[in-house]
């Protein structure tokens, strides 16, 4: 089965690679080092694929230690992202799970436990979405099988009220030492030293470092979630904070038996060190330090025993930790992972496509050399990251494409640009 999917994939890359638009066609690969901005699990992910590509990595961060900000979190979950449609997008989000699956297996247990993730299909027309997404036929068995509620049970350790899609081989996450194990035999890890501007050199990038340093480096990769918008470069990058608080409970009778994590629109995590994470709010933001709320905490909670009843006791507000962090999110939902255009070159060679949006016989796309992008990882970053990571690779040394021409076009972060002419033929139409 595997075998036949990996013919269809390669099948697909061949006839989109002859079908893709200018804009779509990758820049040329550059030989050299490549300094990655960034220390969250995207630019942890990223050294680890360029480092098996046998490439000199440099990684800068602005905190003193790896995942402070959005990848922060004690633990998170790896599960498929069900959609009852065969589209690219779909198509890409399952592809994403079973690459983080391959990845993640790679690291030790205290990094990443396959522990098993059960979403719950709490409402029929659930149970239909979840079995249409499963018989599209994308994953394996042990990546996602239907199981009613006496399985599920049995499966979890824990009452419930109904079955769903079970994924024996999803689980948690401890993102903190898995940016460390993924950067281990990096060439220079730069931490506590944040990146303030980029310019172009000669041969490729120079970073201006906040304490007056400057650094040169052939290829640059922007892994820097919100801030990758904030250079002169970039500043045209869509994306917006979304912010995300968990909850930190400790364990009740019930729930203290949960081997595997549940999702119920919000999800619930075995106990890491002693606590389950209860999660997660999804709020607009306007960027900046987050604390942690009460008032967030009781909205995690409400959702939980909505959704599974008494598994937990009611929990005074001493007895509750939490922490809240920043997810940079797009207009599409989709993450920016690619090269980065020349945005007033584009501006000006597809400016045709603002009186005809289907405008053929336009030019070869105009590329910042050796800059790339991977931010608005959003709130399925740790599933996505690894695949992400390995298209970059791919794009950045060359190689065997890690995912077909039409999902690395829902990636590419010059697709805004497209899509912003193309609305103006329709404003003017
Ligand atoms: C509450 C919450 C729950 C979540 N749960 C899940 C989950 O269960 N499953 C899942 O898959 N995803 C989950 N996510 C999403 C996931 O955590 C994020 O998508 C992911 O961590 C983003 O990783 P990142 O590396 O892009 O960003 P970050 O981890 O934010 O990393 C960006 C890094 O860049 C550094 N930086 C910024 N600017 C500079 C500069 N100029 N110079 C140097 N360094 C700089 C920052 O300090 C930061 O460390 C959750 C997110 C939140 C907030």
């Amino acid at each position: 089965m595997a075998d036949i999917r990996d013919e269809t994939a390669l099948l697909t890359i061949e006839l989109h690679t002859n079908l893709r638009q200018p804009w779509e066609v990758p820049p040329e690969t550059r030989p050299g080092r490549v300094t990655v901005i960034g220390g969250g699990i995207a630019a942890a992910t990223l050294a680890a694929a360029l480092l098996k590509r046998g490439r000199e990595v440099v990684l800068i961060e602005r905190h003193p230690a790896l995942a402070q900000e959005g990848s922060g979190n004690p633990a998170g979950i790896v599960m498929p992202r069900p959609a009852a449609r065969n589209d690219a997008e779909t198509r890409f989000f399952a592809r994403a799970f079973r690459r983080a699956l391959a990845t993640y297996e790679e690291l030790t247990e205290d990094a990443f436990s396959a522990c098993g993730v059960l979403q719950l299909a709490l409402t029929g027309k659930e149970e239909r979405r979840l079995a249409a997404f499963l018989a599209l036929g994308l994953l394996e068995t042990a990546e996602g099988r239907m199981v009613g509620r006496d399985e599920a049970q049995g499966l979890t350790g824990a009452r419930l009220p109904a079955g769903g899609l079970w994924s024996a081989d999803g689980g948690l996450l401890r993102p903190r030492r898995a940016c460390a194990r993924l950067t281990a035999g990096i060439d220079r890890l730069m931490l506590g030293q944040e990146a303030t501007a980029l310019s172009r050199t000669a041969t490729g990038w120079r970073i201006s470092l906040a304490n007056g340093e400057t650094l040169e480096s052939e290829t640059v990769v922007i892994a820097s979630a919100l801030e990758a918008a904030r250079f002169e470069v970039t500043a045209w990058l869509p994306l917006a904070a979304r912010r995300g608080q968990i909850t930190l409970t400790p364990p009740g009778t019930q729930s203290a038996r949960l081997q595997a994590a549940l999702v119920f629109g919000g999800y619930m995590t075995p106990l890491v060190e002693g606590r389950h994470a209860v999660g997660a709010t999804f709020d607009h933001s306007a960027g900046g330090p987050q604390t942690v709320e009460a008032a967030d905490h009781r909205r995690n909670l409400a959702t939980l025993s909505e959704a599974l009843g008494d598994i937990l006791p009611d929990q005074p507000e001493e007895a509750l930790q939490g922490r809240a962090a920043l997810r940079a999110v797009t207009p599409d939902h989709l993450p920016l992972a690619g090269p980065v255009p020349d945005h007033a070159g584009w501006l000006e060679d597809y400016a045709p496509l603002a009186k005809n949006a289907h405008r053929g016989g336009l030019p070869p796309a105009r590329w910042l050399p050796g800059l790339y992008v991977m931010a608005g990882l959003g709130p399925r970053g740790l599933t996505v990251a690894p695949l992400l990571a390995e298209m970059l690779a791919g794009q950045i040394c060359g190689g065997t494409e890690a995912l077909p021409g039409e999902e690395q076009a829902l990636l590419q972060p010059g697709r805004f640009i497209i899509r912003q002419l193309r609305r103006q033929q329709g404003a003017a139409g």
